[in-house]
């Protein structure tokens, strides 16, 4: 075939693939086979085997029956295939054999039989000649160009004729001498345009300068005419259906498909043909089937893998490789679509969506300790408890004995006491706070308005920190605590102790692997470098995961599977990524299409749903345990939760030491006026002692008020009265005996009298 041609030949198959699958790929391959007519099965054979589809066909026509018959011989004639001839006359052939199987046969044609013209002189020459159409058709094209040359031919003369008369004359092949007319004939002829056989006829330069080809194409009738070549337009499709019409029933396809559960599974029990196989997605098939019509015959993967491109070869393996190498029409299981994979064959619309998430077992629950009752509270909390005991505890016994207010007369009635006494001893300060931290009865009561703002404040701390600790110790003995040592896919990133993987060869894989997260990448350099992290089947991932020490990343559907029948299993984190299953057909099926509709159409109806029902939620054992751990799981209280406890405490030590230091002056003040002295020389004392809190026990009581003292009875210290002490209080004695005894008169001394 010469360039010409095939350019032309090439470009209608180009087109016509683009009709049925754009874009085409970047790269087209082209292989040439050359056989003679007694080789046509062997050369088909090869084709077949070289995975070839579109194929140009240039043969003498008398070859053309024997090459149609090795085509049927081999069975090459299914809508995978697509013929075109570079005949111009196959209309003349019989290919009543190839209309029903949807094969695609293409050819040109110069010579419209449907034209009128055509048909007027066909009707013509069959005056002449009875074999009348046949001539045209069945000897190729050389009658109607024949025919329309000498039309040509005819059209220049006349011309000539009508500016000269034409006068022949004899000419001689051995003289040189030129016919006179003979280049005025050639510009007449040049100059013809007419409409002949083979189409419009019109030169240029004395040549033919207007074809036009009509692109026919086999259809379950007869050959049509579906688009036009021509000289000054190219090729034109009129009739794109006739590219995507293909019949469904009667059809079987080759079905590939993997062992999943709960997608497709092999049923017990001796079976055979397509009763061997039971699931989600066996269901789904049958159920497409029905709606299209087409008959089916399925098989497994023979290398069970889903498919992944491997980076150094650029091959494929698994269904991905089925399809591509065209040994399946479809591919029916838990197959995710992604970019890589669409990009070398052909989805229907998803199914089903889904994510990649962690399988991991659940967390064994804590052991039982003997000091699990300090487990509520935080170790920091506790000791931040025990500072804040001693603080306050210090703070009430120096306020206790700054302010005035908390030292009394253990006998008011004994005018002459100089005995005060304090409460608030460092032991009893101590055992103040205690008694209240356990919220327990204590004889000790603060009386000054400083030390009652501590004990006030305490109690206040005290009952946040004891019902806060009561309730989360409740917490704690009832529920079994989880030690989950992962909680997202960054902690399992993070830690090396864990280690985790995907299934082999599957989408989940090549995510971690084509991704550009930073976190991802982490975790694909860590599995690539222990290749024994990937499994070759979810069953062999959950074993893993049952074993412990190893997070399965797996696709969300199944992991709820998993999960719902083994109330060992948990997941982990949220949906790394969102993409769905569909399913594989080679590029340009013109399944897929069809397909598509009847997803959409069963996933309206709720048949899906249904179907993901019956396979999911019946046969779930209920493992309400993985929600309620998550609920109900206690952790200690920190100082997040009850550190404003702290700050409340210490707030009110700060507003009674000022309130402390209030009572302390304003009670000077009034000393320092009675004595007389000066309120400094009152105050140094009063300080002084103060602060000797150890040294002494004596304080001079010289300012003394008693409400309830009766006139007239007058108390006289007894000896024992003195330096003496009940119940740790402290009992003080004025060491100044100059001054003048005070008289109470009081009424609870009457039976000192
Ligand atoms: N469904 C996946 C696939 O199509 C399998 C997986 O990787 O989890 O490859």
């Amino acid at each position: 075939m010469n360039n010409v041609l095939f350019d032309l030949h090439y470009s209608a198959l180009i087109k016509m693939q683009q009709l049925l699958k754009p874009p085409m790929p970047k790269e087209v391959q082209f292989t040439f086979r050359k056989s003679d007519s007694t080789q046509f099965r062997d050369t088909l054979k090869d084709v077949r085997m070289r995975g070839i589809y579109s194929i140009i066909i240039d043969t003498k026509p008398e070859n053309l029956p024997n090459l149609l018959t090795a085509i049927l011989q081999i069975q090459m004639n299914n809508y995978k295939y697509h013929y075109h001839f570079t005949t111009f006359d196959i209309e003349a052939h019989n290919l009543e054999n190839f209309r029903y199987n949807f094969v695609n046969m293409t050819a040109y044609r110069m010579v419209d039989s449907e034209h009128l013209m055509v048909k007027q002189v066909l009707r013509d020459m069959e005056k002449f000649q009875s074999v009348g159409q046949s001539i045209l058709n069945r000897s190729n094209l050389e009658p109607a160009l024949m025919y329309d040359s000498v039309f040509a031919l005819a059209r220049g003369l006349q011309a000539l004729e009508r500016g000269a008369v034409l006068r022949p004359v004899n000419v001689s092949c051995e003289d040189e001498n030129p016919w006179n007319d003979g280049s005025s004939l050639f510009n007449y002829v040049n100059a013809a345009e007419y409409r002949g056989l083979t189409g419009k006829i019109q030169f240029k330069e004395g040549r033919r300068s207007t074809l036009k080809l009509d692109l026919l194409k086999l259809r379950t009738e007869k050959l049509d005419k579906v688009g036009e070549w021509s000289t000054t337009s190219g090729l034109n499709i009129s009739n794109h259906e006739a590219f995507h019409e293909f019949g469904t029933r009667n059809i079987t396809l080759r079905v590939t498909t993997i062992e999943t559960i709960p997608y497709v599974m092999l049923k017990a029990g001796n079976h055979t043909g397509n009763d061997r196989f039971e699931g989600f997605c066996i269901e789904l098939l049958q159920a497409i089937a029905n709606y299209l019509g087409f008959q089916y015959e399925l098989y497994f993967v023979p290398d069970s893998k889903f498919g992944a491109e491997n980076t150094s070869t650029g091959e494929w393996n698994g269904l991905v490789r089925e399809i591509i190498d065209k040994n399946a029409d479809l591919a029916v299981a838990s197959m995710t679509i992604n970019y890589a994979r669409e990009s070398v064959i052909d989805f229907t619309k998803p199914f089903m969506t889904l994510g990649i998430r962690i399988l991991f077992k659940l967390p064994s629950t804590m052991p039982t300790r003997l000091f699990s009752f300090m487990s509520p509270l935080a170790i920091d909390i506790w000791l931040y408890v025990l500072a804040a005991y001693i603080l306050v505890s210090s703070t009430m016994f120096i306020v206790a004995r700054f302010s005035p207010y908390e030292w009394h007369n253990p006998h008011p009635c004994v005018a002459e006491s100089d005995v005060m006494e304090n409460q608030f001893s460092m032991a009893n300060s101590f055992w103040f706070t205690i008694v209240t931290l356990m919220h327990q009865g204590c004889d000790l009561n603060p009386k000054a308005t400083s030390t009652r703002i501590i004990g006030a404040i305490w109690w206040f701390f005290t009952l946040i920190l004891i019902s806060s600790y009561t309730a989360n110790l409740a917490a704690f003995l009832t529920v079994e605590r989880m030690i989950t040592p992962i909680e997202s896919v960054e902690d399992l990133a993070s830690q090396s102790k864990i280690s985790y993987g995907t299934l082999e060869s599957g989408s989940t894989m090549t995510f971690f692997r084509d991704s550009r997260i930073e976190t991802y990448q982490k975790m694909w350099r860590y599995m690539e470098n222990r290749p024994n992290v990937f499994v070759g089947s979810y069953e062999e991932g959950v074993a893993r995961v049952l074993q412990g020490n190893y997070a399965f990343l797996m696709e969300s559907t199944m992991l709820d599977y998993m999960v719902q029948r083994n109330c060992n299993l948990t997941e982990v984190g949220g949906l790394l990524d969102s993409k769905g299953y569909g399913i594989a057909t080679p590029i340009g099926s013109p399944w897929r299409d069809k397909i598509s509709l009847a997803i959409l159409d069963l996933q309206e109806k709720g048949v899906i749903q249904i179907l993901y029902n019956r396979w999911w939620k019946s046969g779930a054992t209920t493992c309400s345990r993985d929600e309620k751990g998550k609920e109900t799981k206690a952790n200690a209280l920190g100082l997040e939760n009850i550190g404003g406890v702290f700050v409340v405490l210490l707030t009110g030590l700060a507003v009674a030491i000022f309130t402390a230091i209030f009572e302390f002056c304003w009670s000077t003040k009034k000393n320092a006026y009675n004595q007389r002295q000066s309120l400094c020389s009152e105050m140094a004392e009063e300080l002084r002692f103060a602060m000797k809190c150890r040294a002494s026990r004596q304080r001079p009581a010289l300012r003394r008020q008693c409400s309830k003292c009766i006139p007239g009875t007058t108390y006289v210290p007894n000896a024992m009265d003195m330096n003496t002490q009940e119940n740790g209080v402290m009992q003080m004695l004025d060491i100044r005996k100059s001054a003048s005894p005070v008289h109470f008169e009081c009424g609870d001394c009457r039976h000192h009298t």
